[in-house]
Formats: C-alpha cells, structure tokens, sequence
C-alpha cells in the first residue's frame, strides 16, 4: 500500500462528516455567515426538511467574483488572519462552504453594496464551476440543494421529514434569540412561516416573538459581572418549568452554545427549587474578552471551553440564585422556619422499608411545605354529603372508632379534611398531615404502571373527541409517539396544522384534563430521543398522567374516604412522596407540639 494525499473533493466530504450532520448544521452556518457579514435581514425558506432545499438570503455586505471563487475553496476565509486566540465572529474555519458544496449542489449569488452586477458560482458534489455574472440585489443569497446526494451514506441517516424541519426551526430561534436587531424569517412549503421583526437592542421584546408572552412574564432579568465576564438575560421562576431542556438557551459572545458546563450550572442554579425531571427555562448570554474563551473545540462550534470554567459556573449560579431570592421567592421568617422545621416527613414506617422519604428528613425544604398555621384553618370535621367515591382510591374500610386506627396503623385515624387538602390524622404518638391530592397522585401512578407494564389498559372513548392547539412542531413530535401512546390508552389523531385530537383516554384516569397532559407528554417526547428504554417511557407517561388524572385539591371526602386513602397509602410502595418528589405527607410528634407551645 502506497501513502498518497486524498484528493479535494473527498476531504471536503470527510470535513462535511463533522460539520454538516444534517439540513440544520446547513441553515446554522449559513446563518452564521449572514450575521458575519452584517445582514440586518435574513430569510430562510426550506423545502422536505430541508432535504430538499435550504435558501438563505440576506441584506449583507456580499461577496465580490474573487471572494466568491474563494469563498467555496477551503480553508478561505475573510474572517481570521493568524491569530485563533481572538475570535469575535461566528465564523472563522473556512469551511462550511467547501463542505456543503461537496455534498449537495449548491449555488451561491452575491452582490456588493458598490457594484451594479451580481456573480454567482454553483457546486455540485465539490465540483467547482467558474464564477459567471449573475442578476441578485446587493446581498447574498446561498441555495443548498439535495443534501447529501453525493453521501447517499449520511442521507440514510437523516430522519423524518417533520424531524429534520423541527430541527430547523429550533437552531433559526436560537440565532434569532441571540441578535435581536436582526429581522429574520423563515418559510417553506414543509412549515408554518415565523418572522420576527427587528426589536433593535430590545432582548426582551425578541424572547417573546420566539418564546411567546408567557416565558417573558415568568423571567426575571439577570444582569451580573465577576471580574470580566458578564452574564446577562433572563431565567424563569421555579414555578415555570418544562418536562424538556428544550427552552434552555445559552449564547458565549453571541454564539450559540449547547454548552456542558453552561446548562448545567442553570440545572444547579435550580437544584433546590424545581423538582427533578423539571428544567427551568431560561436564556443567558454570556460575555467575555474573547481570549478567555476557546470556540475552536468541535467542528459544528457548539461547545466552548472558557479558561476559569469554576468562575462561569459561580457566576451563573450565583447570579441567579440572586434573582430568584430578589423575586422574593424564598420568604423565611425564623419562626416560620422553626415550625416547619418540627413538621417533618417521615423516615419511615416500622416494617415497611419501601414506604417513606427518600429524600430523607434533611432534604425537606421548608418552602414547599404545604403546613399553615393551626389557627388559621376552622375545623371543617367530616362532610357529611361526601362527594362521589375517589375511583380507584376508594377502598370502604371497616370504620373502626379512632383508638384502633391510631394503633393498628402508622398514618392513624382521620380527624378533619382541612382547606379541602389536607387530611389530618391522628397518630399513637402525634398528628400525620396528608396532602390529598399528592398522595392520590402517587397511587394512582403506581396502579397505572402496574397496568402499563401489563399491557391491560382501559382506555374510554371520548363523547366528543377533545381537539387541542399545539405548536406545529409539538404535534409532530407527538404524532411520531402516536402508536406507542395508543398502545398506553391515549388515541390521539392529527387534526389539521396545530392541532391534534384526543379520541380516547386511560379509563383509570376517569375525567382529566386531557388537553393538559397532551401538552405535557408533547414537551416530554422531545427528550425521548435521549432516554433509555420502554420501562422508563412508561415510568414518564404514568408520572405524567397520574399528575393529570389525580383528584386536585378542593373535594371534600367522608371518613371513610380518608381512612381509605391512607390505608392504601400504608400498602403502596412509594407512596412517601409525590411523583414529584415531594412528600405526600408529614408527621408532627407530640413531644414536637409540646415543644413548639414551650412545655418542654
Ligand atoms: P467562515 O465563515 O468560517 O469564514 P465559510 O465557508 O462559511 O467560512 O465562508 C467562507 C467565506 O465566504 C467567509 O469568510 C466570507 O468571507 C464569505 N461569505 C460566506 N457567506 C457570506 C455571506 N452570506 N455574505 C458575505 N460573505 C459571505
Ligand atoms: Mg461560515
């Protein structure tokens, strides 16, 4: 065998392998090179995900015939001279072009502000034709055909058409999110068409053209420097939180970043206020002298490595940990603190390992504590006109006298229904509050996945199928999971562009808000494509019906109702804390209430 050096073409493709994965590494770096040479306007339209066809025009500085014959050559850039240390474009590889143009046909048309005449050069399958006049407005514009059909290797990998769109869209909003003063447009016959209007230097007004108002009146501004790196944005409060990191954007010097260390700062920033399985939404923007920054880590540049990573990290995290005590969303008074301190959830009961807090005594955050003071909640004793039976919760227990209960049973006897909530039972040595609604949530998750896994669910036919609005990229991701959740007692079907219906839901959930757990099960099938396995996807779909399906707070129950509830609760495994985390109910001992009034 003979050493001899690869020919052009092939080591362009070879280069294309790392940095053009799919039709969206094609719209980010042609994106990129539209920011790069200042358009104030970009259009994207695509065709077939993109397979088919990606066009980006812009208003920028164009290219003139010799920058376009280079242009397409690798390793030719107007963008960097020798010094990699110093980067403050997007681009600066030369070579996103030579790459596309060796795997597609590609055909690029520019024109400079000063001349009256644009050139345009085309590139099939890195074979190079020479630059010819051409007639364009001043601008760029960059049309990307048939990707890959000179890889037919790589075309086999590409997914859905849907997918590849969505795709699409998710890197066109991050570029978007990242330079506001930019309009910008995307369009196809494959999508629904997005234009976002320039907000100039108005971050804020641009997060709400692409995330809507909703992110925009959760978030909490964040503006913090530590020596001479500057995050700004805006991170949501604990309360608004999404199933899929799907909503967390990142940006170092206006690139956008699926950054490690980044997001999972965010992640830490949170750690004690949204539960696990939840993600904060959130777009921070990171700021640095560029020296301080390496960019030229990975071909497509979607990583970055900062020089003082522990700086970055404490600044995000300390930033917006300050932002949400700021909100006020961490109001502690000391004597608040100490009381709830004494209401504790329970280790666990005698002879039951399974039952009890796994987040153990010391993981209890005060601030999720659902106690309030005695005081305040007027006995309502039981109800006599108890409401309908809680499905599947209700398990007519012999109604024994409270001595017994309290006894026989670590949760005890019911004495009271409080706010229409929480069952306060009386124990042998003290008081349980259960938090109703949490604790039925649990059981009716441990039954659905015990149903789920053996393939025996009921599902009920909607009278009137419920049609429910959805992004159009939601409801394409769900429709892909159409089958595998019909399979699970959920039929739904397409319904014109945005919309889906549901025909049918799991009967053990009786009536939910079917609309609700739609929206939720679309956000988390878009972390599906990460997760391992059926067992876990079952494990998400029950968690998330159950929390749709449960009783919400507000029904009043007999007696025997709440007996029942909390004798199954004794039986259940897990049944310690919510499917959340949380725990479904605490214990305060006497000797706790004593100390509390000063007795002891
Ligand atoms: P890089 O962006 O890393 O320089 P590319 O292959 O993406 O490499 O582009 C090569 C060169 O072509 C750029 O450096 C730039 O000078 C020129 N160019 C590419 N796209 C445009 C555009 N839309 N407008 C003006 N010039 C462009
Ligand atoms: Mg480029």
């Amino acid at each position: 065998m003979t050493v001899r050096p690869l020919p052009e073409t092939l080591i362009n493709q070879i280069a294309a392998g790392e940095v053009i994965e799919r039709p969206a590494s094609v719209v980010r770096e042609l994106l990129e090179n539209s920011i790069d040479a200042g358009a104030t306007r970009v259009e994207v339209a695509t065709a077939g995900g993109g397979k088919a066809l990606v066009r980006v025009t812009d208003n920028g500085r164009g290219m003139t015939p010799q920058d376009l014959q280079l242009a397409v050559k690798r390793h030719c850039t107007s963008k960097i001279t020798d010094d990699l240390s110093n980067i403050a474009t997007l681009g600066f590889r030369g070579e996103a072009l030579p790459s596309i143009g060796s795997v597609s046909k590609l055909r690029i048309q520019s024109r400079t502000a000063d001349s009256d005449t644009a050139c345009e050069v085309r590139v099939s399958g890195g074979d190079v034709d020479t630059v010819r006049p051409s007639a364009a407005n001043p601008g760029t514009i960059v049309e990307v055909r048939d990707i890959f059909y000179a890889t037919p290797a790589r075309l086999k990998f590409l997914k859905s058409d849907r997918a590849e769109t969505g795709a699409i869209t998710e890197v066109f909003k991050r570029v978007a999110i990242a330079f506001p003063n930019v309009r910008m447009t995307l369009s196809g016959t494959d999508r629904s068409t997005l234009d976002y209007p320039s907000t100039g230097n108005d971050a804020l007004a641009r997060i709400r053209q692409v995330l809507g108002n909703e992110f925009a009146d959760n978030a909490i501004a964040i503006d913090a420097v530590r020596e001479d790196v500057r995050l700004t944005g805006f991170a949501c409060v604990p309360t608004y939180n999404r199933a899929n990191s799907l909503q967390q954007y990142a940006f170092v010097n206006g690139r956008p970043v699926q950054d490690k260390l980044v997001f999972s700062a965010l992640r830490g920033a949170y750690a004690d206020t949204i539960p696990r399985g939840r993600y904060p939404v959130a777009v921070l923007s990171i700021a640095l002298d560029p020296r301080f920054v390496d960019v030229n880590v990975h071909p497509a540049k979607a990583d970055v490595r900062f020089r003082d990573p522990g700086l970055v990290r404490g600044l995000i995290v300390g930033a917006i940990r300050e932002a949400l005590t700021r909100q006020g969303d961490r109001s502690s008074s000391v004597a608040a603190r100490d009381m709830t301190a004494a209401f504790r959830p329970r280790a666990g009961v005698a002879g039951r390992s399974s039952f009890g807090s796994a987040r153990g005594e010391s993981g209890y955050e005060p601030a999720m504590s659902p106690f309030r003071p005695l005081q305040d909640a007027a006995p309502t004793g039981f109800s006599e006109s108890a409401q309908s039976a809680l499905g599947a919760v209700s398990e007519p227990s012999a109604r024994t006298e409270g001595q017994e209960e309290e006894a026989v049973h670590p949760l005890g006897a019911a004495r009271a229904q409080l706010h229409e909530n929480y069952i306060v039972a009386q124990t042998g040595d003290g008081l349980v509050i259960v938090d109703q609604h949490a604790a039925h949530e649990r059981l009716v998750y441990e039954s659905l996945k015990k149903s789920l896994y053996q393939r025996e669910v009921a599902s009920q036919v909607l009278l009137i199928p419920e049609i429910v609005d959805l992004p159009e990229e939601d409801c394409d991701r769900l429709m892909i999971h159409a089958e595998a959740l019909g399979t699970l007692g959920l039929a739904i079907e397409r319904f014109g562009p945005g919309a889906v219906a549901v025909r049918e839901t799991p009967a053990i959930l009786g009536e939910i808000d079917a609309a609700g757990l739609v929206r939720q099960l679309a956000d988390e099938v878009a972390e599906w494509n990460d997760a391992g396995g059926l067992k876990a996807r079952i494990d998400y779909v029950a968690a998330t019906m159950a929390c749709h399906g449960s009783v919400r707070s507000g029904r009043r129950l007999s007696a025997e109702e709440m007996n029942g509830l909390l004798r199954q609760m004794e039986t259940t495994p897990g049944s310690g804390q919510c499917n959340h985390g949380r725990p479904t109910y605490i214990e305060l001992k006497l000797s706790d209430i004593e100390k509390l009034f000063g007795r002891r």
